[in-house]
């Protein structure tokens, strides 16, 4: 029989993969190759770029553990095309092969690419689905036909009840409730005994890693060291561990809240394993689920870590295949500028911006409230355009891929689709994150202060962008309110918050493109 070329991207390191399912341990030969194409389409974070090449490194060793035959092209080899298309070329050349077999990839950017090595490369290309996703394109597609609305809400109750997680046998919800949420939001106070993430010393292969991402990607965003990210199932396995056992209980509790010098809180760290395929979403709910079972979780933290996977993960991958390639594009408030330049050096004196992007810079890491209350808020409030939001959460985390990263950053955080995502826009003013936080104590800022020297800029922003915005979005009905108040403000009052606002913006300095110039 022929030999097959069984190609395994840089996010699916699982032995599970349908490629390698349906390969041939004796005959076939798996290839891994680590590209150019791959490693500088966005200027990654140099921590995601280590996490990404050294699991990729370490994988390549279990499967020669387990009996296969790997092919592994590293970036500095010699004849490296950059490519992920050329790496086939040769493999195929080296092995006399004339088919090459691969799991769907998830980002649309390769979907087109491969599309193309049929014609290119005159040779049998055949694309598995990717069954690590508990919803299939098809499934999606199913649920989404035909609905006005698209929230994730209902999708995730299909969820819950395809996987029977949380539900009883006649498909009810464990606790008479599908969803929790109205329990989740309390502020947390600094406590001695909040969980530490476990870190993982790096071995010889990590070490290469880090010196050749060192050496390879100097000018990229972000601090390469100290690395702690695992990158082996194994080591994922341990920080699964570490979530359930110690910080689980809490995590519905503390899920949106933030503190000064936390920078996980209760929140499980798990999203660069799991979008790598090191650890199985199921998997992962399961010991949830057994952990609630056995009285050591309560409900509202499990449903509400559970929906976080197999809710929010799938339905944003359904929505992105859904939409892709033009939802990419999309500018509801058709917002131009640039980012200011401040996300990518990290200097500017407002508290809270300072500390997600200031944990963003040595962490590749902020927890969801984070991207989406702080950052991603004072985005869509100084009226950035979501393209550039995007790139900018594209390369800054270590989790990010863009079927993942795009839906939650344009959809979700920037409301650049208009309300497909979210019935409303996350915006808010600085009393949000004074309730959520701790940083308002330690700002330059008031943020009681509205207008003016001194004020907390999100306050003048938030009324700013409304007003910018009324024409968008003045017929939201959950907008009503605000409207009515901004409405009843008087002329003057609102003609201050619109100077405070410009003249806060005027004084930013913007992104002038370097840090996005990629390789
Ligand atoms: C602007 C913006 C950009 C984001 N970009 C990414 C990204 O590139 N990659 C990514 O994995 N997540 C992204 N998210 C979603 C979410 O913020 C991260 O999954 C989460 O912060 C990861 O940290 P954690 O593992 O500690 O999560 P936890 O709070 O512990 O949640 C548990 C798990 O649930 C999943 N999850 C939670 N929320 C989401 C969500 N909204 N969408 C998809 N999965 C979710 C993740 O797998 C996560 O590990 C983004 C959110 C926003 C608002
Ligand atoms: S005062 Fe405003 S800028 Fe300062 S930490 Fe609070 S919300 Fe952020």
């Amino acid at each position: 029989m022929a030999m097959n070329i069984i190609l395994i991207l840089g996010d699916q390191l699982s032995l599970s993969l349908a490629s390698l399912k349906s390969a041939r341990k004796s005959g076939d030969v798996v290839l891994m190759a680590e590209v150019m194409q791959e490693a500088s389409y966005v200027r990654h974070h140099k921590k995601k770029l280590a996490v990404v090449f050294s699991a990729m490194r370490h994988f390549a060793e279990e499967l020669r553990e387990e009996g296969w035959a790997v092919d592994y092209v590293r970036l500095g080899d010699d004849g490296n095309s950059g490519s992920l298309k050329g790496e086939v070329e040769r493999a195929l050349q080296r092995h006399k092969a004339d088919c090459v077999r691969l799991v769907e990839p998830g980002e649309w950017r390769l979907k087109s690419d491969i599309d193309s090595w049929v014609v290119d490369l005159g040779v049998t290309v055949e694309v598995l689905e990717d069954d690590r996703f508990i919803c299939s394109h098809d499934r999606f597609r199913r649920w989404a036909k035909g609905r006005k609305s698209l929230r994730m809400e209902y999708f995730y109750r299909e969820m819950r009840r395809d996987t029977g997680l949380l539900v009883d046998g006649d498909g009810e919800p464990e606790g008479g409730q599908w969803n929790f949420d109205h329990d989740n939001r309390k502020a947390a106070s600094p406590d001695l005994f909040m969980p530490k993430l476990p870190q993982f010393e790096p071995d010889e292969i990590t070490r290469d890693v880090l010196d050749m991402v060192a050496a390879r990607f100097p000018d990229n965003f972000g601090d390469l060291e100290p690395f702690g990210y695992a990158v082996t199932r194994a080591d994922a396995a341990a920080a699964l561990d570490h979530f359930i056992t110690r910080a689980l209980a809490r995590f519905g509790d503390y899920q949106d809240a933030m503190l000064e010098g936390e920078d996980h809180l209760y929140h499980s760290v798990l999203s660069p394993y799991i979008n790598l395929g090191l650890l199985d979403p199921l998997e992962v709910c399961r010991r949830a689920v057994t952990a609630y079972e056995a009285g050591d979780a309560p409900l509202n933290a499990v449903e509400g870590f559970v929906r976080q996977i197999i809710g929010w993960r799938e339905y944003v991958r359904g929505l992105y295949w859904l939409k892709m390639p033009d939802y990419r594009e999309l500018n509801f408030f058709e917002a131009k500028r640039p980012l200011p330049a401040f996300y990518w050096t990290g200097e500017t004196d407002m508290a809270c911006l300072g500390a997600a992007i200031g944990q963003t810079r040595r962490l590749a890491y902020a927890h969801h409230i984070q991207r989406l209350m702080v950052t991603g808020n004072f985005a869509m409030l100084a009226g950035c355009s979501p393209q550039a939001v995007h790139e900018w959460y594209l390369a800054v985390y270590a989790d990010a891929y863009e079927w993942v990263e795009l839906p939650n950053t344009l959809g979700m955080s920037q409301f650049g689709d208009g309300g497909v995502m979210a019935s409303k826009p996350y915006a808010a003013s600085g009393n949000y994150i004074s309730r959520m936080s701790d940083h308002c104590g330690k700002c330059r800022y008031s943020v009681s202060k509205k207008t003016g020297e001194g004020a907390c800029p999100f306050n003048a922003l938030y009324w700013d962008f409304l007003a910018r915005n009324e024409s968008k979005l003045k017929g939201n009905p959950r907008m009503g309110q605000m409207y009515a108040t901004w409405n009843r403000m008087g002329e003057d009052k609102q003609r201050e918050y619109r100077d405070s606002a410009k003249a806060f913006l005027d004084a930013l300095e913007w992104d002038d493109g370097s840090w996005t110039a990629t390789a």
